[in-house]
C-alpha cells in the first residue's frame, strides 16, 4: 500500500511485509526500483516536479526518516515505522543469501565497494557477491558490460540521490538486474567510513541529533525537518 505525503508516493509497508514482495518481483522477473524517501527529498521534489515525477515512478518508495513517519501520523496514516535505506539494503541482502540470489555492488569511492561487500561475506557467508566497482568510471558502457557479465539479480548503487536513480532508471532497460535500491552513503557506512549513530539514538529516531553534534555544519541541511513539517501542517488545513 502506499499513500502520498508532499505528492510523493511511499510505502506504508514495514520490512518484513516488504522482502516478500521485493522478492516476489525476483522471481517473476518484474524490475522494480527501491528509493529510500526522506524529508530532504521531499523537499526538493515539492518544487522539482521532474524529481517528483522520478520518486514516484519507482516501484518502492520506502519511508526513512523520521519526518516521514511524523507526516504521515500528523495526516492520520498508516506508516508506522521507519524502513532505512541502510537497514533495507541488509534485509535485502540476507534474504538474498538465504534463497541464493546473487548481488553487484556499484558506487561509492574505489575499494569501498569491495571493503563494504567483503563486511556482507563475513555477516552473510553464503552470499553471493557477483560484482563491485567504484562509482567514478566515466564510460558507462563499462558499467553496464561488469554489471551484464556478472549476470547479478540485485544492483545496489550508492552515488547519491537523485543521481543513483536517474542512473538506475536510464539503463535498467539494458540491465540484468531485477531488483535495484539506491543506497546513496550505505556502502561507506557498510565498509566503516562512516560512523552510524548508536543504537539508543537510532531507537528514538534521533539518528540526525547524533550527526549534528558530530558536523554542526549539517544544520542547514537538517532545518529541512521542521520547514518539512510545518509544510505538512499548512497543507493539511
Ligand atoms: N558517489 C559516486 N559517484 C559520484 C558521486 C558520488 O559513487 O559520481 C558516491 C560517494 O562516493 C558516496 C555516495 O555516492 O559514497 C554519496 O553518498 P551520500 O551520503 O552523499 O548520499 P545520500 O545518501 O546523502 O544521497
Amino acid at each position: 500500500m502506499k499513500e502520498q505525503i508532499l505528492g510523493v508516493n511511499v510505502n506504508t509497508e514495514n520490512y518484513d511485509e516488504l522482502i516478500p514482495k521485493l522478492f516476489a518481483n525476483i522471481d517473476t522477473k518484474k524490475k522494480s526500483l527501491v528509493v529510500a524517501i526522506n524529508p530532504e527529498k521531499l523537499m526538493k521534489a515539492k518544487d522539482d516536479p521532474a524529481l517528483k515525477a522520478l520518486l514516484n515512478r519507482a516501484e518502492f518508495q520506502i519511508p526513512d526518516g523520521i519526518g516521514v513517519i511524523i507526516a504521515s501520523k500528523l495526516r492520520k496514516g498508516n506508516i508506522e515505522s521507519r524502513v532505512t535505506g541502510v537497514d533495507m539494503m541488509d534485509r535485502i541482502v540476507r534474504e538474498a543469501a538465504k534463497t541464493g540470489k546473487s548481488i553487484f555492488l556499484y558506487g561509492a569511492k574505489p575499494g569501498v565497494a569491495e571493503a563494504a561487500a567483503r563486511k556482507l561475506t563475513d555477516t552473510y557467508p553464503n552470499l553471493q557477491v557477483a560484482g563491485t566497482l567504484d562509482g567514478y568510471e566515466q564510460d558507462t558502457q563499462k558499467v553496464l558490460n561488469a554489471i551484464n557479465e556478472a549476470k547479478p539479480e540485485i544492483l545496489f548503487v550508492a552515488m547519491g540521490s537523485p543521481k543513483q536513480e536517474l542512473w538506475i532508471e536510464q539503463h535498467r532497460d539494458n540491465l540484468y538486474p531485477t531488483l535495484y535500491q539506491g543506497v546513496g552513503g550505505s556502502f561507506d557506512v557498510l565498509a566503516g567510513n562512516i560512523k552510524r549513530a548508536p543504537a539508543a539514538f537510532q531507537k528514538v529516531g534521533a539518528e540526525w541529533l547524533y550527526r549534528l553534534i558530530l558536523e554542526p555544519s549539517r544544520l542547514k541541511r537538517q532545518m529541512n525537518l521542521p520547514k518539512f513539517l510545518f509544510e505538512i501542517i499548512r497543507q493539511n488545513k
